[in-house]
């Protein structure tokens, strides 16, 4: 096993960039994947050079961004040679042939470190692949590295990674959102094309949302967890970051399916989604939930909301105002329930296991303990403590039982909904993205960020952000579209719908990618 860039060693970038290899870079970095898949098939570019532009552009653009914890230039130019050949022969191209993809830092890739951001995994190198990165692969993704998070996934603004804050590229000086920050980031600064993230109470569309990209969480069960490490089992899905939402939905096709190694996977044949986006919205039944575009919600982001809709209604689309009471419990029953799984969850990171052990114990219990001490962040200890105490005799019934009584209750509501409605909207966040440290000393500001996106995961349904706007200094404002249940090609599918009938997802931010649109 070689690890070509570990965390601080990177690429050289802009100084080793001719002025020829600028303009080609130009014309490959910021592209979807149908651009680049046209420019392969018709043998303008190769999948070597695609894979050369993105490593370039990490290089040059990290030391401001922070996205990545590791880069995988060596995996990365043996996948693009491996795409070159299939053209070369002639051969039909896999569905992401040669397209570069970033892997959160959760999600196994056999031999190379997978630390979810945090010291305790520190040295953790898997000797499997998470059933994701097996499909990429196998679609022929060129992986190029693994994407900093919050620790562990918990956190909604990536500043909870042990290793390093990764800024967004919008405004260095506010943060990605969370915790699948580095890779929201990276495909906004065009180092990656599309990436995966995972999503628990909504670390997926908040950071696509204050990075301006497509962001989506797949129906729970529809994407394999195996690999991916865990925090809350009964929350957590992997899905798909991207430019816009057809990158989004072929990446979906790539790694949605049965799994028989995740008990949880779901067993029967899905939507081809690629095919069902394209199908016209006129007639659907849209309900604007009206608990989350009111009071704690900013102004901006009320009124881009209030616009989109009306984008939707010129479309075809009915929307109407719904109110769903029991979403106001949303937020306190999410936090006994991921704290309750995760404290069990992370139990298993020991020190004899995994990773991280303290050196100096010469007792079992000490080491543990030390082990604990040294390798988790303060957030995390924070959660395995809530979680621990509401799980515990004589508060279970009061804490977590509670909470998944209600949980029932606010997926009932969901059900009550779908029943008169196809689809939901809100904001996917209260605000536009927020300077870096403005809530890093008060947990509960933070909690707040989410309080829009985690009701899908209590419920275990589809959602989508999307770009629908921009407030306060241009920053990007997210549209949050969530289905029933299965739902994931409806969700698509008026996602990329609002996309044919605007312009947001074509807005860039300014220096690092070559200011073209492209639709
Ligand atoms: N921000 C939420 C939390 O801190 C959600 C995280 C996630 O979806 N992984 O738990």
């Amino acid at each position: 096993m070689r690890v070509l860039y570990s965390r601080n060693t990177w690429i050289d970038g802009k100084a080793n960039v001719t002025a020829k290899q600028e303009g080609k870079m130009a014309n490959i970095i910021g592209k979807t994947i149908s651009e680049l898949r046209l420019l392969l098939e018709r043998k303008e570019l190769t999948a070597v050079e695609i894979a050369e532009a993105h490593l370039k552009h990490i290089g040059s653009s990290e030391p401001e961004l922070n996205c990545f914890n590791s880069v995988t230039e060596e995996l990365a130019m043996r996948q693009a040679e491996l795409v070159d050949a299939l053209v070369a022969d002639g051969k039909q191209l896999p569905a992401l042939a040669g397209i570069p993809v970033a892997l959160k830092d959760n999600i196994c890739l056999a031999n190379y470190p997978t630390t979810c951001s945090s010291k305790i995994l520190e040295n953790f190198v898997p000797p499997y692949h998470a059933t994701v990165t097996e499909r990429l692969l196998a679609a022929g993704a060129v992986i190029v590295g693994k994407t900093n998070m919050d620790e562990f996934a918990m956190g909604s603004s990536t500043e909870n990674s042990a290793f390093k804050k990764t800024k967004n590229p919008w405004n260095t000086a506010t943060v990605p959102g969370g915790s699948s920050g580095g890779s929201a980031a990276s495909v906004a600064a065009g180092s990656s094309v599309v990436a995966l993230g995972s999503d628990t109470g909504g670390s997926i569309r908040q950071p696509a949302s204050f990075c301006g990209v497509a962001g989506f969480k797949p129906t729970y069960g529809v994407v394999s967890r195996f690999g991916l490490v865990a925090f809350a089992s009964s929350l957590d899905q992997i899905g798909a970051l991207g430019r816009n939402v057809e990158d989004v939905a072929l990446t979906l096709s790539v790694i949605a399916g049965h799994d028989h190694r995740d008990s949880t996977s779901y067993n029967q044949a899905l939507p081809d989604f690629k095919a069902e986006i394209s199908k016209p919205v006129k007639g659907l039944r849209i309900g604007l939930i009206q608990e989350l575009t009111g009071e704690g919600i900013d102004d901006e982001v009320n009124a881009a909301i209030q616009e989109s809709a009306k984008v939707l209604r010129d479309l075809g689309a009915i929307v109407e105002e719904v109110s769903m009471p029991y979403l106001k419990h949303a937020l306190p029953v999410y936090y006994l329930i991921a704290t309750a799984e995760a404290s069990a969850n992370l139990a298993r990171f020991d020190g004899v296991r995994y990773g991280y052990r303290d050196a100096q114990s010469t007792d079992i219990l000490n080491m543990y303990f030390k082990t604990r001490q040294a390798g988790f962040g303060p957030e995390v200890k924070l959660r395995i403590m809530l979680g621990t105490y509401a799980l515990s005799t004589g508060y279970y019934d009061a804490y977590y039982k509670k909470a998944q009584q209600v949980r029932r209750l606010i997926k009932n509501e969901f059900d009550q909904q779908f029943a008169n409605y196809d689809l939901l909207i809100s904001p996917t966040s209260p605000s536009v993205a927020f300077e870096a440290g403005a809530k890093t000393d008060d947990p509960l500001t933070m909690y707040l960020s989410d309080i829009a996106t985690i009701p899908a995961n209590l419920a275990g349904i589809p959602g989508i952000s999307i770009n629908c706007g921009s407030g306060r200094n241009g920053l990007p404002i997210g549209l949050q579209i969530l289905g029933p249940a299965l739902g994931d090609a409806i969700v698509l599918r008026l996602a990329r719908s609002f996309q044919a009938a605007t312009d947001f997802h074509n807005m860039r931010p300014e220096g690092f990618l070559p200011m073209t649109t492209s639709k």
